[in-house]
């Protein structure tokens, strides 16, 4: 936990951030100001089990005091505690774009299964230590949470109330993802959420964010330079290479974000004859199936006209069912296959292997 405070126009104002040391997860920062508390991101503590547990414990502050939650973006390290929060008794509103909403609302019911289905393996299988075992949150308490929901449109001031307002600005991490710029007084603090690639060539470049007296930056990668390569020709080279082997290639990525990220680059690549265009690219995983359909209603949240959002997808096969995975599988003749899980520790891609 992190605290600092300061003096604004003669009255005190205190930041508090509740994460855990050495991790990534989890951000949730308590702005508090003399006629509001918000509360900025509301996440889950995801990775290793003594992380994941922390998510039973008491949030570390009053739930009761909280005036507002606004919303930076739709990963669940960033709004994944909202039906804990809700069912503590949180019934004020929860600020968002409308693509966070509804890519929110797909990541919450996801994680709200996985969540209840652990509890009943566990139950049925006894291996935990809880009798029953119970999950986090169920899929009832996710719907109830929505209700709270609120849609904010980005670069437009938003009156929180009495002295204090808000605007979202576009940071370029997935599509619906802001900094938010606070004005409290005559004072600005900005806190950045997941700032994204100035050249991602698929979401629009992150905007500036005004001048301000305080910033709260997440800085996962701040210590480290990305190099300076041209993804789409390592991603060619790789494929070229596979395919001359006769071997499929298989990407494990994001549901969100990043694996429409790769169908855009696979796309243009077939387009310019970089990769054999007859070579078949499956997207097996329904979560990035169904971030991806979202998508093609928020265009303006990327570098692509609508029609081209959709020839993108087009361009694949999309698969939902078990049985269509086993069906790829089979399939001997050489492929593309984009599955879930980041780092090749869950989900679909263990299939392939
Ligand atoms: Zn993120």
């Amino acid at each position: 936990m992190n605290h600092v405070e300061a003096s604004v126009a003669g009255q005190r104002v205190e930041l508090t951030s509740y994460v855990a040391a050495e991790t990534v997860t989890g951000s949730k920062h308590l702005l508090h100001t003399p006629n509001m508390d918000i509360l900025i991101d509301c996440g889950l503590f995801q990775g290793i089990k003594s992380l994941r547990r922390k998510n039973w414990d008491d949030p570390g502050f009053d739930v009761d005091r909280i005036d507002a939650l606004c919303l930076t973006h739709a990963h669940l390290d960033h709004c994944g505690y909202i039906p804990r929060l809700v069912a503590s008794g949180y019934r004020g509103k929860i600020f968002m774009t409308a693509p966070t909403r509804e890519l929110t609302e797909l990541i919450l019911r996801d994680s709200a299964k996985i969540q209840e289905e652990d509890a009943w393996k566990a139950n049925r299988h006894g291996y935990s230590r809880h009798h029953p075992a119970r999950p986090l949150y169920t899929l009832a308490e996710v719907e109830r949470s929505l209700h709270q929901f609120v849609v904010v449109d980005a670069d437009v001031d938003i009156s929180l109330g009495e002295q204090i307002s808000m605007r979202y600005i576009p940071s370029g991490h997935i599509p619906g993802a802001c900094s938010i710029s606070f004005t409290v007084y005559d004072r600005k603090m900005l806190f950045s959420g997941d700032i994204g690639r100035t050249q991602s060539g698929f979401l629009e470049a992150p905007e500036h964010g005004p001048l301000s007296d305080f910033v709260v930056m997440e800085s996962t990668y701040g210590d480290r330079l990305h190099e300076q390569i041209s993804a789409e020709s390592e991603l060619q080279d790789a494929i070229n290479t596979t395919l001359d082997q006769g071997g499929n290639i298989m990407i494990p990525c994001f549901a969100v974000g990043r694996a429409q990220e790769i169908i855009r680059m696979l796309f243009l690549l077939k387009a310019d004859g970089r990769i054999p265009g007859e070579v078949p690219v499956y997207l097996d995983s329904p979560m990035a199936a169904a971030a991806s359909e979202i998508l093609l209603r928020f265009p303006e949240w990327t570098t692509l006209s609508e029609g081209e959002c959709r020839a993108m997808m087009k361009s694949v096969v999309i698969n939902e069912r078990h049985e269509g995975t086993i069906g790829i599988i089979r399939n001997r003749k050489s492929k593309i296959i984009i599955a879930g899980s980041g780092m090749l520790s869950g989900g679909r891609i263990l299939e392939y292997l």
